[in-house]
């Protein structure tokens, strides 16, 4: 790695010609970049952390991405890993890019978790670090109660978008063991969730953070 700005990559569109635009997640901010014959860049793919230099900062134009190198991980070549994170790291764009200046919050996230990738199954990384995410935003509904009928939850739990609490029967959907999902909120572990409780918990984080 060089000794620039280091960020991950939350799209890559191409411009005319071969050129991209990139949107990078830095420690500090959410940014828009133009890269001449970014296309021929095998560096320029959704999800790479990548370290640069800026160029044309101020001016009219997108400022434009030079001196980059990458940053590799040894689960790249796994291609069911890679297409994990490419499916995590996607949620960033639509939940960030209307921001600009951010915390090191959302860089530091991306950065364990990819140091994990290989270690752990990516889905449990992925709900943790989704429930992570709520508690940092202030957007956590652990309550017992019901989002659509208000009534108390007893032992079956359905989750919506954000992981907001339902009864299974309101939301039509199939029911979790609620003290297992409260656990999951209060210690952000999914060490007591089945495969299958979490591959439920994955789903609900891909309809959008
Ligand atoms: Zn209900």
């Amino acid at each position: 790695m060089g000794c620039g700005i280091k960020g991950f990559i939350l799209s890559v569109r191409k411009a005319r010609d071969e050129d991209s635009i990139v949107l990078i997640l830095s420690t500090t901010e959410v940014k828009t970049y133009y890269r001449f014959f970014g296309a021929r860049h095998s560096i320029l793919q959704l999800g790479n952390l990548v370290d640069f230099e800026v160029e044309g900062e101020g001016s009219n134009f997108l400022p434009r991405l030079r001196s980059l190198s990458h940053m590799g991980f040894s689960w790249l070549f796994d291609k069911n890993k890679l297409l994990l994170w490419h499916n995590f790291i996607k949620k960033f764009e639509p939940h960030l890019k209307d921001t600009h200046e951010v915390e090191s919050f959302y860089f530091d996230l991306l950065f364990a978790a990819a140091k994990r990738w290989d270690k752990q199954n990516p889905k449990r990384i992925v709900c943790e670090n989704y429930i992570a995410l709520l508690h940092h935003e202030g957007r956590m509904h652990d309550d017992e109660h019901c989002y659509i009928c208000e009534a108390r939850i007893e032992e079956e739990i359905a989750l919506m978008q954000a992981f907001i609490p339902a009864h299974p029967k309101c939301l039509y959907a199939s029911p979790l063991p609620t003290k297992k999902i409260l656990d999951f909120f209060r210690t952000q572990k999914t060490v007591f969730l089945e495969d299958h409780e979490v591959d439920y918990l994955y789903e609900i984080v891909m309809k959008g953070f």
